[in-house]
């Protein structure tokens, strides 16, 4: 996502909200397939003490495949970025919900200055909106949301 607004996607159509589900779930699914995928395959190269040149290559990228893969799943719509935090996960779990996974359907909201998206629980409660730049403990990032928002 580029916005630099904020962008609340609230479903309240019950159909509408199952098929999102739906498909986040199968989108995850396929995401953790191609993970595990990729983990096998590096797994090939990570325990061999001597690698020729192309081998190396190979394993290095394995890795940032991986990577790149893992960056945009955390980055997605298919879960709060908050993971483990995420308030709307522990009111969850305290329902029962199965701890290693992450709620699929939640509406989400878009923080531009996080670069996340994040479940409208927790943009309230971490009070994502009412950020400002001093927020921000790296100097870099702090003036980048400075002179990127205004805030
Ligand atoms: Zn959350």
């Amino acid at each position: 996502m580029r916005s630099k607004k904020v962008r609340k996607i609230i479903l309240s159509t019950p159909s509408l909200r199952l098929i999102r589900n739906n498909l986040r779930i199968i989108l995850k699914l396929a995401v953790k397939k191609e993970l595990q995928k990729l983990d096998k395959l590096y797994d090939l190269y990570r325990n061999k003490k001597i690698l020729t040149p192309s081998q190396q290559k190979r394993k290095l990228q394995l890795a940032e495949k991986w990577k790149a893969l893992d960056y945009s799943y955390y980055r997605s719509t298919l879960q709060c970025s908050s993971g483990a935090a995420c308030i709307s996960f522990q009111k969850a779990k305290k329902k029962g919900f199965n701890p290693k996974d992450r709620p699929t359907d939640l509406d989400l909201v878009w923080v531009p200055w996080l670069e996340k998206w994040s479940c409208v629980e927790c943009f309230e409660t971490f009070r994502q909106g009412e950020m400002t730049h001093e927020d921000f403990d790296d100097p870099v990032w702090r003036e980048w949301v400075k002179n990127e928002f205004g805030i």
